[in-house]
């Protein structure tokens, strides 16, 4: 074991011990669709309270909101929806409604609580104890939403959202909580798309491919999204990939894993493997005592190359 590898070890064993587990709540609490959030609108004019505008911690969805002046935030002072005045009340409200609705269901499937979250999130990003939206015109029905480091981006025409809106938002923020939790001040995600993807589509209830399906596709060679292949189906492998390793390991331990990232990329461990991985994901996933459905100790390698025989082994 490296220096790294001893302080990463030394910190999983203190996250362990340190985080409060919260009790899934699921997403049974449909919302109410004629009610939205209650809040207020405020200029930045008089509160100094400007659009986070690192480039590190945006994406192009993101960047629109850089120059507007006014945002909504709701009551329990949370959620802040960023936007053009040339928007209606009704899409800064609905935006607003929907992360105030969604982000405790999503932040349990990672074990949190919003302030645990406000905690462990990257001490890098502006406004840690809120989350942020934009409204962004970027983004049409067919790219509805959109996450960064440091805003979720929605569309802003409300009355043209799509019907899954739900999950969609869903699956952003957990995309969003995510890169909160494993990056420090890293410019791109060191995620591989598998895992961010996997993570993603379970924590947002959509399908996973049945295990016995596992050897039609290999999510863990879908690094980037340059590795990946066009079929639609791969999401459902790439969650099947994700969910073998929360079964045997448990939802907590990979926020660990998150929790470890964002620590290797504190310590500047950059750079990247010949497979195309994050120096700090690799680093990352071999010190956290990740283990298989036997409970045995599993490497990223070993993950890698018998992921077929252990789902064959699992089922
Ligand atoms: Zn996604």
């Amino acid at each position: 074991m490296n220096r790294t590898a001893t302080v990463l070890a030394g910190l999983a064993a203190v996250l362990l011990s340190g985080c409060k587990v919260t009790m899934s709540e699921g997403f049974d609490d449909e919302p109410d669709r004629d009610s939205f959030s209650s809040g207020f609108f405020l200029y930045i004019s008089n509160t100094g309270e400007d659009f986070p505008d690192d480039s590190w911690s945006l994406n192009t969805a993101g960047e629109v909101c850089i120059d507007d002046t006014l945002y909504f935030e709701t009551d329990s002072g949370r959620v802040r929806v960023y936007g053009s005045s040339a928007y209606s009340e009704t899409d800064f409200r609905a935006a607003a409604t929907e992360l105030e609705r969604r982000i405790d269901g999503v932040l349990s499937r990672f074990q949190l609580r919003w302030p645990e979250f406000a905690e462990d999130r990257s001490t890098a990003v502006r406004y840690p104890d809120h989350l942020i939206g934009c409204l962004s015109p970027t983004l049409s029905r067919t790219e509805f939403a959109s996450a960064s480091v440091a805003a979720v981006s929605i569309m802003p025409y409300a009355s043209q959202w799509p019907y899954d809106t739900d999950r969609i938002i869903t699956h952003e923020l957990a995309h969003y909580v995510q890169e909160n939790l494993s990056r420090y001040q890293a410019r791109e995600s060191l995620l591989p798309l598998w895992f961010a993807e996997g993570q993603a589509s379970v924590v947002a209830g959509e399908p996973i491919a049945p295990v016995y399906q596992h050897h039609d596709y290999d999510p863990l060679l879908d690094v980037t999204v340059y590795d990946a292949t066009t079929a639609d189906y791969r999401f459902e492998h790439y969650a099947l990939a994700y969910h073998y390793l929360e079964e045997a390991n448990g939802q907590l331990t990979l926020t660990v894993l998150l929790d470890l990232i964002q620590f290797a990329d504190w310590e500047g461990l950059d750079g990247t493997t010949y497979s195309g991985e994050s120096e700090a994901f690799v680093e990352a996933f071999n010190t956290a005592g990740l283990v298989d459905h036997r409970n045995r100790y599993l490497s990223l390698d070993r993950f890698k190359t018998e992921y077929h025989q252990l789902l064959n082994d699992s089922y």
